[in-house]
């Protein structure tokens, strides 16, 4: 689509992306097809004039500080799915107190607190709340939780304590795909917290997961689906494979 633009008609492309033209399915459909180099670059280089314009060219920096390795969950691509037998570690308060005082100076912008969906902290969402507290008595930083589907309760106590972000991936919009992917879990479940975290005032991240048996279709699929949900950020992610995923 962009083999015959030159320089200002992708510059005029830009623009009218940023004036909020709708891209159609057929737009999306043969972006997602092009292989040819010189082409691929012209769609780079368009998209990252739509990315500046709404970025600028600033680098923000969050450290995981990943507190539970442990997860009742079988996603398929994880390698903490509950059926992978490897070696798991939940934090006590004190390493969580620890590792943020190592993280004083670090320059970062933003802790990102981050478990599978650990029974201990499912079912008692007090505990995740001390987490939180403890990150933010020790840094004066945002917080983003990444802690799988929580209920709405569970999210409104985390919020009052200070969680300032939701981290939750659809991965795919593909319906069968994702039943292929995240292995006995709700679909609209999912959707749901982030909607419900979003109305009680979390900036809330959304993400697709690619090299999972996504084919251009199902790509469009998860794309329009991202978009319909309009969360505040998202990403798009590769599939690395692991052992006893
Ligand atoms: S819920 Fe998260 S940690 Fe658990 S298996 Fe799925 S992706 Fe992995």
């Amino acid at each position: 689509m962009f083999t015959n633009m030159d320089k200002k008609d992708l510059d005029e492309y830009a623009q009218r992306v940023i004036d909020g033209m709708q891209l159609s399915e057929d737009n999306l459909r043969e972006m997602l097809l092009v292989t040819d180099s010189t082409e691929l670059e012209k769609l780079h280089y368009v998209a990252r004039k739509v990315r500046d314009h709404y970025f600028g060219n600033k680098v923000f920096l969050y450290s995981f500080v990943y507190f539970s390795t442990y997860c009742k969950n079988r996603c398929a691509f994880c390698y903490y799915n509950t059926m992978n037998k490897i070696n798991r570690y939940r934090l006590g308060f004190e390493d969580i107190r620890n590792v943020c005082r190592k993280l004083k100076g670090e320059h970062i912008h933003m802790v990102d607190l981050t478990m599978g969906e650990d029974p201990y902290f499912h079912e008692n969402p007090s505990q995740f709340a001390k987490v939180i507290d403890i990150v933010k008595e020790e840094l004066d930083l945002p917080v983003m939780i990444s802690p799988g589907v929580l209920d709405d309760n569970a999210l409104t106590m985390l919020r009052e304590h200070g969680a300032n972000f939701l981290a939750l991936y659809q991965e795919t919009y593909d319906k069968e795909l994702y039943s292929n992917l995240r292995i006995g879990q709700s679909f609209s479940g999912r959707i749901h917290a982030r909607q419900f975290a979003k109305k009680i005032g979390y900036c809330v991240e959304d993400g697709l997961l690619t090299g999972v048996g996504n084919d251009v279709e199902s790509t469009i699929t998860s794309l329009k689906g991202m978009a319909r949900e309009n969360s505040h950020m998202v990403r798009v992610m590769t599939f690395i494979p692991q052992e006893g995923t």
